[in-house]
C-alpha cells in the first residue's frame, strides 16, 4: 500500500515502524518526517497543515490512506480536503477535532452525550476566574480553551497561581475552571469510522517533567502498556475497556454523528478513575504522544488494514485487535529547558549503541541531520522504547539505553513505570 503519514514526532515514528514491521513492502511517506523517520519512510518537504498541498501531494502519488498524526492539519481541515477527493484519511474533519481543539465544544458534547466528566465553568474575565476558583475550590484546574500541545492546564493548590496562570491565557478567549478530579488516569484509544468503534488497549502516561509527578505539564515524559493494576478493579484490562466503549467513547461517536459531525479516525479518552467511577478529563482526536509509542508495539493485526477500514467506513464487522502479552516500556529524552524554552541545536551521541539493547527501538521526535550527525531540534528529542516479557525486563531495557545517549543537559524521568514494579 502506498501511505502517507502526516507529522515529525516520535508518534509518527512509532506509526511508520508499526506499518513497516507488518509490511516491509509497504511504500510510505512521511510529511515533513524527521532523520530517525528518514530511515524508514520517503521524507516529503511540505506542510503537512496545508489541505492543498497535501491533497495534491496524495493525488500525485496514488496514495491509498494518508494518516494524519498530530492535531493541526485537524484543525486546518486536511482530512476534510482530503475526502471531498475521495482520498482515504485516518483522521476526523474540522468540525469533528473540535473535541480536542475546544475543550468547551467537549464538554457540550459529553453533557449531550451523558459521558461521566467533572464540572468545568468557563471564565471570560479574571473575577469570573476568581469566583470559579472559590465555587469549585482547591485543588485548582486552569485550562486554555485551545490547543496548548498539553501545556495550556494549570493544576495547583495556589490560587494565585491559578489566576496568573488564567491571565496568561485570557486573551480574547475564555479559560476554563474545572472540578479536581483524583484518581490514577489512563489513556485508552479508540478507532472509529464515524459509526463502529474498536478499543486498543490502556496504556498510562506521565505528564509531569520530572520523577515524582513534580515540575510542570509537558507533552509527556513517558508511558507504559498494559496496565495490569485494572484487574484489582475492574476484574480485568477487558472489563474495563468494555465499560469505557459502553459509557464513554460509544455515546460520544453517537452523539458527533447525530450532530452531522461524524468523526473518522482515533477518539483519544484521557480517563481519571476517580472514586466515584471512571471520568474523562479530555478527548483528543489523534494518537497520543507517548502512549503510541507503548501500544502499537504490542498491537497484532495489520495497523494499515485496521485504519483503512476505519477511513472507509468498514470497522462494524472487525473483531477487536488483537494485543500480544509482551510489556512495553518508553521513556523520552528531552532537551535542556524543555517544557519552557528549549535548547536546540546540541549533538547527539550513542544512538546507535543505545538501538543495539535487545528489546529496544528509538522512536525520533526532534533530530535533525548535520553532516555525521544528528542534532536536537526541539523539547522532546526522541522516545526510548523497551519491550520485554515483564516490566522489569521492558524497563531495564529502556533505561540501559537511554542511559548510552549523549545529548547535553538532557532531561529524562528515572521513574516510568516504577509504579507497576512496585504494585
Ligand atoms: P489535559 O491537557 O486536559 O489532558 O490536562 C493535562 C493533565 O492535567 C492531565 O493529564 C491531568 O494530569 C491534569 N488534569 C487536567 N484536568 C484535570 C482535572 N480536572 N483534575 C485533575 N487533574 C487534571
Amino acid at each position: 500500500m502506498r501511505i502517507l503519514v502526516l507529522g515529525s514526532g516520535a508518534r509518527e515514528h512509532a506509526l511508520i515502524l508499526a506499518l513497516r514491521s507488518e509490511d516491509a513492502d509497504h511504500a510510505i511517506f512521511a510529511a515533513p518526517g524527521n532523520a530517525g523517520i528518514a530511515a524508514d519512510a520517503h521524507l516529503v518537504p511540505l506542510d503537512p497543515s496545508d489541505p492543498v498541498a497535501v491533497t495534491e501531494f496524495a493525488g500525485t502519488e496514488s496514495i491509498g490512506l494518508v494518516i494524519v498524526g498530530p492535531e493541526a492539519p485537524l484543525i486546518a481541515g486536511v482530512a476534510d480536503a482530503l475526502r471531498t477527493r475521495g482520498i482515504p484519511v485516518f483522521g476526523p474533519g474540522k468540525a469533528a477535532a473540535q473535541l480536542e481543539g475546544s475543550k468547551a465544544f467537549a464538554k457540550r458534547v459529553m453533557d449531550a452525550a451523558g459521558v461521566p466528566t467533572g464540572r468545568a465553568i468557563r471564565a471570560h474575565t479574571l473575577a469570573e476566574v476568581a469566583d470559579a476558583l472559590d465555587e469549585l475550590g482547591a485543588p485548582h484546574v486552569v485550562k486554555a480553551d485551545g490547543l496548548a500541545a498539553g501545556k495550556g492546564v494549570l493544576v495547583t493548590d495556589d490560587r494565585a497561581a491559578a489566576l496568573a496562570h488564567a491571565e496568561t491565557y485570557l486573551t480574547g478567549a475564555p479559560v476554563l475552571v474545572e472540578e479536581f478530579l483524583s484518581g490514577p488516569e489512563v489513556s485508552l484509544f479508540f478507532l472509529s469510522d464515524g459509526d463502529s468503534v474498536l478499543p486498543l488497549s490502556p496504556a498510562q502516561d506521565y505528564k509531569r517533567l520530572r520523577d515524582g509527578d513534580a515540575g510542570p505539564n509537558t507533552g509527556g515524559m513517558g508511558a507504559y502498556s498494559p496496565l495490569p493494576w485494572l484487574s484489582e478493579r475492574f476484574g480485568g484490562e477487558e472489563e474495563f475497556v468494555d465499560l469505557v466503549t459502553r459509557d464513554i467513547a460509544r455515546p460520544v461517536i453517537r452523539q458527533l454523528d447525530e450532530e452531522g459531525t461524524p468523526f473518522i479516525g482515533l477518539l483519544y479518552a484521557g480517563l481519571i478513575l476517580t472514586d466515584e467511577g471512571v471520568k474523562v478529563i479530555e478527548f483528543n482526536a489523534r494518537f497520543g504522544d507517548p502512549e503510541t509509542q507503548v501500544v502499537l508495539p504490542r498491537l497484532v493485526d495489520p495497523l494499515s488494514e485496521l485504519l483503512l477500514a476505519a477511513a472507509s467506513g468498514h470497522l462494524e464487522d472487525r473483531p477487536r485487535p488483537a494485543f500480544a502479552e509482551a510489556t512495553a516500556v518508553t521513556v523520552v529524552l528531552a532537551s535542556e529547558g524543555y517544557p519552557e524554552a528549549p535548547v536546540t541545536g546540541r549533538t547527539l551521541s550513542g544512538l546507535e549503541e543505545a538501538g543495539a539493547v535487545d528489546g529496544v527501538h528509538l522512536a525520533h521526535a526532534a533530530t535533525v541531520r548535520d553532516g555525521a550527525h544528528l542534532v536536537a531540534s526541539g523539547g522532546r528529542v526522541l522516545s526510548v522504547v523497551g519491550l520485554g516479557t515483564t516490566f522489569h525486563e521492558a524497563r531495564t531495557r529502556a533505561y540501559d539505553a537511554i542511559g548510552r545517549i549523549g545529548l547535553e543537559g538532557a532531561q529524562y524521568r528515572t521513574d516510568i513505570a516504577d509504579r507497576v514494579l512496585e504494585a
